[in-house]
């Protein structure tokens, strides 16, 4: 177990990041490709392990185990960090 006791829970894939993640951003986040800020490991959001037995949802580098991203929904607020993602590149198409 991981010093935050969260690595052996079950866990699912990025793609369960789409719907919370849908109320925050216009673009689709589990298609953006990920740079994991303790490996630099490259993926789509989509390929994270998702933990949702914390107050949120945890997201963790599937190479490394990171914490890539947390998201806490509030009653009226959403706290977002990404500072396990030293970047992400988001597919949005030609500007139009
Ligand atoms: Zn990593």
């Amino acid at each position: 177990m991981d010093t935050d006791g969260t690595r052996d829970q079950v866990y699912e894939d990025g793609n369960a990041l789409g719907g919370p993640l849908s109320e925050i951003f216009a673009v689709d986040l589990t298609a953006a490709v990920g740079r994991c800020a303790g490996c630099g490991a490259t993926g789509p959001m989509a390929r994270l392990r998702v933990y949702d037995r914390a107050p949120g949802l945890v997201a963790r580098c599937p190479d490394c185990g990171r914490v890539v991203l947390r998201l806490v929904r509030g009653p009226d607020t959403a706290w977002l960090d990404l500072q396990g993602a030293s970047s992400l590149a988001i597919p949005l198409g030609p500007p139009s």
